[in-house]
């Protein structure tokens, strides 16, 4: 694992820097002591962990400080949105516990509103129509420390600036073929003032305005007047916009005076090892069926999350952990799997299943007999009480607690040897069956009635624990087991197409699990579990009537507080 970088990420009052800066604007009394954030997501694909971690700061400093925070959809690319993300989104953002109220947006609301300050810029001489091609504005945009060229089309005469902005947007010219830019400085030395497009053609009809525009604004010249517009204080994002934010606040100026003035502010995002976070890549995975969906277990959707088994507080915690910083960092994914499963120990009820089975008989007890025995359903919660197991001469054990030849420091089941029946009684392993390959088929065991879990005889010491579950009342069910779905710690940073880097093993599909009949009988769609020894499950919204589905949420062994204990954190 790679060393952690250690920073103090809060003050001494528990506040990160963006809630200082939140404090001090509000204590000097700017935009009129108000509050006001904003989560802007292109409805272009599915939320991912990394947004949570914007829209977390975005909702969670509005709570903390008594301000609002509006939901905003940065609909200006018709070629790439759809309903169906901002459906999700909404969802995603409800699911972990916030809520926009009536302060729900969209920035096609204000196309009409950016039509009008761009004309007024051309009228001011600000902006111009440049019919050059792309490729020609690129080779023109010089590089960091060489000036640019000017456009051969930077003086032409308002007028026909005007005329031309409005004939863009009347469908008269091919996509492509036109742009509107900002007349600033081909020479600044922040490249993003050199001429910033401002407006491109786009043909494509509008999900929500449909055809009523055929020029669409660029970001830069969209984001910061719909803060504006909709009274946004404090602008929330991430570190990339950091060269972006004198244009952001070279733009806003047109708009705004002494009395109000929204500002940006950007920390770190949120990057994951062993997964990707670009939406671009996240919806090629689904694109090409490398994932069963945006809400496949193994992405670092929302709502892969959530169907694997992740919980709100877990990754609200796991955030809170990260901190919000000004240095770019590659959080650690066991970092999140330690959340959950610090949350899903203290939530998660215990039950029985066995994932390989293999059958255990016990010679000496009653083939008619069944015996309940009474399970914790929490340890970590005894107000969570009890509920009973059969028991019964045929048991369903994993088939990797048995070996025949084991080395020294097997503890599990081993021919002569003494181990616990969890909840129920101690037992020795008297002998196998094989088939003719030599495979194991059957193991026998006699039981010890006087060491009955309750019982004083329950006191003698051994030193294996198995868990099992009855076969006469064991139900099948399927469990979905996941790995890392790259293979590589850092797949952005590798060289080479990420999707090479997938790692073939992450996914492995048991069709045999056997389940205790009480679990059978109440699991539904959500619902986390701990299978003891085994992990957290939760119920897969696959199940039918027939068979329950779970994924595997995450492993007992806590590799991250390993890490930590070893380095005397
Ligand atoms: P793109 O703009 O390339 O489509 P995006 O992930 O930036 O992708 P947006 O919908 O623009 O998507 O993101 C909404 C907000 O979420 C932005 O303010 C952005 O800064 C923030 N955000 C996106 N990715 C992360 C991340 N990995 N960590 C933290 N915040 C993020
Ligand atoms: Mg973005």
């Amino acid at each position: 694992m790679t060393e952690i970088k250690e920073e103090a990420i809060v003050n001494e009052n528990g506040l990160n820097f963006i809630e200082q800066e939140i404090k001090a604007d509000l204590e000097a009394g700017k935009n009129g002591g108000r509050l006001n954030t904003r989560f802007p997501p292109e409805p272009n694909g599915y939320l991912h962990i990394g947004h949570a971690k914007a829209f977390i700061m975005d909702f969670g400093a509005a709570e903390k400080f008594g301000g609002t925070c509006n939901l905003r959809f940065d609909d200006t690319n018709p070629q790439k949105e759809d309903t169906e993300y901002v459906e999700a989104i909404k969802r995603d953002i409800h699911w972990l516990g916030f809520d926009w109220g009536d302060r729900l947006y969209y920035a096609s609301d204000y196309f009409q509103q950016l039509f009008d300050l761009a004309k007024r810029m051309i009228s001011e001489g600000k902006a111009y129509v440049d019919e050059q091609s792309s490729e020609e504005i690129a080779a023109q945009k010089g590089t960091p420390t060489e000036a640019g060229v000017n456009s051969p089309y930077r003086d032409r005469p308002v007028e026909e600036n005007l005329d031309l902005f409005e004939r863009m947007n009347k469908g008269e010219f091919d996509e492509g073929s036109m742009v509107l830019r900002a007349k600033i400085d081909m020479a600044n030395s922040n490249m993003h003032f050199r001429d910033p497009i401002m407006y491109r053609i786009i043909k494509t009809p509008h999900w929500r305005t449909g055809e009523k525009w055929k020029v669409y604004p660029m970001y830069d010249f969209a984001h910061g007047q719909s803060d504006y517009f909709e009274g946004v204080t404090h602008s929330i994002c991430t570190l990339e916009f950091v060269p972006h934010r004198p244009l952001y606040e070279y733009f806003v100026k047109e708009l705004a005076d002494d009395s109000y003035c929204p500002r940006q502010i950007e920390f770190n995002r949120l990057n994951l090892t062993y997964t990707v976070m670009s939406k671009r890549k996240l919806l090629q995975l689904v694109q090409e069926n490398l994932v069963s969906g945006w809400d496949d277990p193994r992405m670092p959707t929302i709502c892969g999350l959530r169907r694997r088994g992740y919980t709100p507080s877990s990754i609200k915690d796991f955030v809170n952990r990260i901190g919000y910083t000004k240095y770019e960092a590659l959080n650690h994914i066991e970092l999140l799997e330690h959340s959950v499963r610090e949350d899903l120990n203290k939530t998660a009820t215990r039950v029985s299943a066995v994932q390989n089975p293999v059958k255990l008989i016990l010679t000496n007890y009653p083939e008619e007999k069944t015996e309940m025995m009474e399970m914790d359903n929490n340890p970590e919660n005894p107000a969570e009480g009890t509920h009973q197991m059969p028991f019964s001469r045929e048991l369903w054990i994993e088939r990797e607690d048995f070996m025949e030849n084991p080395p020294k420091k097997f503890f599990r089941m081993s021919p002569d040897k003494e181990v616990r029946l969890k909840g129920a009684y101690i037992v020795r392993c008297t002998g196998v069956r094989k088939d003719d390959e030599g495979n194991i088929e059957e193991i026998y065991a006699t039981y010890d009635p006087e060491t009955r879990s309750g019982l004083p005889g329950a006191d003698r010491k051994v030193k294996g624990t198995l868990h099992w579950v009855s076969v006469p009342t064991a139900v099948k069910a399927e469990v979905r087991d996941y790995d890392r779905l790259f293979a590589v710690e850092n797949p952005s940073a590798e060289e080479g197409d990420f999707r090479e880097m997938l790692n073939p093993d992450s996914l492995v599909i048991r069709d045999n699990v056997m389940i205790e009949p009480w679990l059978a009988e109440r699991a539904e769609s959500g619902d986390h579990y701990q299978f003891q020894r085994l992990g957290y499950y939760t119920v897969d919204p696959d199940s039918t009537e027939g068979k329950l589905v779970f994924n595997k949420t995450i492993g007992l062994k806590d590799t991250w507080a390993k890490e930590m204990k070893k380095s005397g954190k």
